[in-house]
């Protein structure tokens, strides 16, 4: 075993991940000339979730990214790192059921087009309803979109697109998810952002983050920001050491020594520093603390649930398919929840303006059907669907791919279950749990986390227990 020892007492610090967490660390202390290791267990990419995948010239986000930060500080960051090379775009998606196109944001006249007068008054009607009666101590998110919306919206707009995300009934998720997710958001902000002249939002605060219909976006995908820092970092001599899994963090006396990695040839080597920052998954990094963590953080870290996602590209012999950036599929019929057209984020994601390449997202478990078809059958299920939903036709699509990073690393932590109401059973194995969950996983969470505060690992960064990304 080889030891990579910190330079002369001086400052050395150890990153652990390097996607947007990691490389932001990273960059803050190239900055200040401090000298860095950073180790990635990916044989040749960074990013983590927000790389940039390449194939024959095109190329596609891991679902698409969107950048735009309430905190000025961050926006200036960005800049600061691709000047640019970082676009203003406008945002058109829209949302497709049963055969219809609906704007989102709703757009009144568009929305009452697609229902029909009849359509349209049944909503009012179920809205008022729902305000009148509504659902008192709701527990589960469908109770309480119903209350906001009325059920007929919530069949519509949230059900069964929130179904095909987080691949449970919206009977089990839990109300306070959908009131911390959705909390900015009520039917009078839809209907006025739908009818009246958009107010200004006077500062970055108050934009609710899910209407906002110009984000940026850099050239050539999210993936070129997490480049340029690795590159500024091996100029700096600190370069990202590829391959790197960690399988040891090695602590003592409430500090972290050293971290062991295995190498691509199989080897192990050891990385000692001043001070470790982790952007790795929780879960896994409970599970290779030296000495181990106690029975009950582990068992917490363990129970961690993910959603996972697999995202399917395919080349198409058209200049234009769709002018959106991506449809939100809720049409029950197919299994296909998002549908990306990277074009339409950058021109500069494809190589030829006569094509399109478009993203199709499929959430799923590991090991489910989906998780386990080869990526010929997956290529042909998403040619197959794009077809049905009369987007193009099958004989349009030249070229698929399934980039083998997507299935492997795009786990999206769960999110929290709602009590089971009686009579209520839990259905998805992987989220079965005794008792009355929302509480039990929220304690076991601070558990784990109270536990790390107090003790091994300098820092601790990233997104690891809630997805709270900017899509919609
Ligand atoms: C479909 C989808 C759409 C999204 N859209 C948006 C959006 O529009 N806007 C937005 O702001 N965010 C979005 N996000 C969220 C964004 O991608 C994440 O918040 C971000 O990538 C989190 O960065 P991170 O560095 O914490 O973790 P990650 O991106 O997961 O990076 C962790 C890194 O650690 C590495 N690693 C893991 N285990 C080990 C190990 N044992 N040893 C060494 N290295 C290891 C991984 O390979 C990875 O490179 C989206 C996410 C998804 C899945």
């Amino acid at each position: 075993m080889g030891t990579l020892i910190a330079e002369g007492g001086r400052k050395h610090v150890v990153i652990m991940g390097a996607g947007p967490a990691g490389l932001t660390a990273a960059y803050e202390l190239f900055k200040h000339e401090i000298p860095v290791t950073i180790l990635e267990k990916d044989p040749h990419q960074v990013g983590g979730l927000a790389r940039t995948v390449e194939h024959k010239g095109y190329r596609f986000d891991i679902g698409g990214h969107r950048f735009f930060s309430k905190n000025e500080e961050v926006e200036a960051l960005w800049t600061e790192i691709l000047g640019d090379e970082m676009l203003n775009r406008g945002r058109l998606s829209r949302i497709y059921y049963r055969g219809r196109f609906f704007a989102y944001p709703i757009k009144a006249a568009n929305a009452l087009w697609n229902l029909g007068p009849i359509e349209a008054v049944r909503c009012l009607a179920s809205y008022a309803w729902a305000r009148v009666h509504p659902i008192k101590n709701p527990r589960s998110l469908e109770d309480w979109v119903r209350n906001q919306f009325g059920w007929r919206l919530f069949s519509i707009f949230f059900k069964t697109y929130t179904e095909k995300v987080w691949g449970i009934s919206t009977k089990e998720l839990s109300a306070d998810w959908a009131a911390q997710r959705i909390k900015s958001l009520d039917l009078w902000l839809v209907i006025r952002s739908a009818l009246l002249p958009r107010r200004k939002a006077k500062t970055r605060g108050e934009v609710v983050t899910t209407l906002i219909d110009k984000f940026r976006y850099p050239r050539f995908g999210p993936g070129q920001m997490w480049e340029r820092v690795a590159e500024i970092g091996r100029k700096k001599g600190s370069p990202v050491l590829f391959g790197q899994s960690i399988d040891q963090v090695i602590h003592e006396d409430g500090a972290v020594t050293s971290v062991v990695v295995r190498t691509p040839r199989g080897e192990v080597e050891e990385h000692t520093g001043t001070h470790f920052i982790s952007s790795i998954p929780i879960r896994e990094l409970i599970a290779r603390l030296d000495p181990p963590a106690p029975e009950a953080v582990r068992r917490a870290a363990e129970s961690l649930s993910y959603r996972d996602f697999i995202s399917i590209a395919l080349m198409i012999d058209r200049a234009d398919v769709f002018p959106d950036n991506w449809i939100y599929i809720h049409d029950p019929s197919v299994k296909v929840g998002r549908i990306q057209n990277f074009k339409n984020w950058s021109p500069d994601m494809v190589p030829d303006q006569t094509k399109t390449c478009l993203g199709l997202e499929y959430f799923c478990f590991e090991g489910d059907g989906l998780w386990t078809s080869d990526d010929a059958a997956l290529i042909a299920l998403a040619t197959r669907e794009l077809a049905q939903l009369g987007i193009c036709s099958a004989d349009q699509v030249f070229d698929g791919v399934v980039p083998g990073a997507c299935r492997r690393d795009s786990r999206i932590p769960a999110v929290t279950l709602a009590e089971p109401a009686p009579g209520r059973p839990q259905r998805h194995a992987q989220v079965q749990q005794p008792g009355p969950l929302d509480d039990d996983r929220a304690a076991r969470g601070a558990e784990h986390r109270d536990w790390l505060r107090a003790r091994p690992v300098e820092g601790e960064c990233g997104r690891r227990v809630s997805r709270r990304h900017q899509g919609r």
